[in-house]
């Protein structure tokens, strides 16, 4: 073991015997009481020294035998342990790739706020990359989207969409105007490879991923409508396969992420529909009207900096959700609209006649029948 105090969290002594490892609220922590020895102890906790040498330390400075291992256990107990040689088989085989580590120091570094385990950051960036995930659209959204995904070390990110690369399309971070005219599937595969740090992993490599269905789908349409409006027919194959999915886009003036649909657990594309005929008789009319327009129009809205910030936090909610959490686009649409931009949540419930069954109790849950 070489233990190492994460370095992600700012240290700063709150007064003579009690330390502060971070800054902002969601992860600092308070330690204490640590008298001085100990506190220049922490200091050496660096992951360039084995235990045994760093207890030949803790003697040398004088301090008590069993201070250096009390350490220790207080660090992990606290989250604020890492290890430079734990996290496993996958972890050792990220180890092995200088120019990924390099390359993703800082998503490690924020990997090791949310893992709280020694090792916990180089096993969720292994994990990463033995995931695949495929993004609907290469448009403003949806290639900044997968190129943030490949970009912060998803193994295998695969954009599907028809057409060539108009120079609408084009973004930064997403498709560069040497890619319009090319096919889209081309270009946004291309922009997937340059993204992504080191040569991406390939089938049977040990950190690679596996042949098993996306982990996620983003839908990121070029036609926000679609996003907005999700049509339950493109969603059923995923309902039906329990296949995970995001949507993002922008529509007019108003920029959405979510709802992130687990399938029979949370709202679908097929309960938004029924509740918004359920709330608005007219809406079918006018969905089937918008729906025909946006077909014929040649170029949406879609403000850049608003189109850039969906795509971010997409992504961002994509990588919380692939990390092992549930982020808060979970059942909820997240809103802002020119000019104010405030960010709102829209909570999605399953709709009952939903053929997803998100609406129906779970067996075993004790729902009264009535
Ligand atoms: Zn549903």
């Amino acid at each position: 073991m070489y233990p190492k105090v994460k370095p992600a969290l700012a240290r700063a002594w709150r007064d003579l015997q009690t330390v502060q490892f971070g800054v902002t609220p969601a992860h600092a922590v308070v330690l204490g009481p640590v008298d001085t020895a100990t506190g220049s102890l922490i200091d050496r906790v660096d992951g360039t020294r084995g235990m045994e040498l760093l207890r030949a330390e803790a003697r040398a400075m004088g301090l008590a035998e069993g201070r250096l291992d009390e350490l220790v256990r207080r660090l992990a107990a606290a989250g604020l342990l890492d290890d430079v040689t734990a996290g496993g088989p996958r972890a050792q085989a990220v180890r092995r790739r200088p120019e990924v580590l390099e390359r993703l120091g800082p998503d490690l570094g924020s990997l090791s706020l949310v893992h709280r385990d020694p090792g916990g950051d180089l096993r969720g960036l292994a994990a990463r990359r033995a995931i695949r995930v495929q993004v609907r659209g290469s448009g403003r959204v949806g290639a900044v989207v997968a190129a943030v995904l490949a970009g912060a070390g998803v193994g295998r990110v695969e954009v599907l969409d028809g057409g060539r690369v108009t120079g609408a399309d084009v973004a930064p971070g997403g498709l560069g105007p040497a890619s319009v005219g090319r096919l889209r599937a081309e270009a946004a595969a291309a922009l997937v490879r340059e993204s992504a740090p080191g040569r991406a992993p390939r089938a049977g490599d040990p950190d690679g991923p596996g042949p098993a269905p996306p982990a996620l789908v983003v839908v990121a349409p070029r036609d926000g409508l679609q996003a907005w409006a999700p049509d339950p027919a493109t969603a059923a194959d995923w309902v039906a396969a329990g296949t995970p999915h995001l949507y993002a886009g922008v529509l007019e003036g108003t920029g959405l992420v979510g709802p992130l649909v687990l399938p029979g657990g949370t709202a679908c594309a097929g309960c938004m529909e029924r509740d918004r005929v359920d709330r608005d008789p007219a809406w079918p009319r006018m969905l089937v009207q918008w729906r025909s327009a946006h077909r014929r129009r040649a170029t949406a809205a879609c403000d850049l900096g608003l189109s850039t910030a969906v795509a971010g936090l997409a992504a961002s909610h994509a990588l919380a959700f692939l990390d092992g959490e549930l982020p808060a686009s979970t059942a909820a649409r997240w809103e802002a609209a020119l000019p104010g931009l405030h960010w709102e949540r829209v909570p999605l419930r399953p709709h009952p006649d939903c053929p997803c069954a998100a609406a129906a109790p779970a067996v075993g849950a004790g729902a009264v029948r009535s």
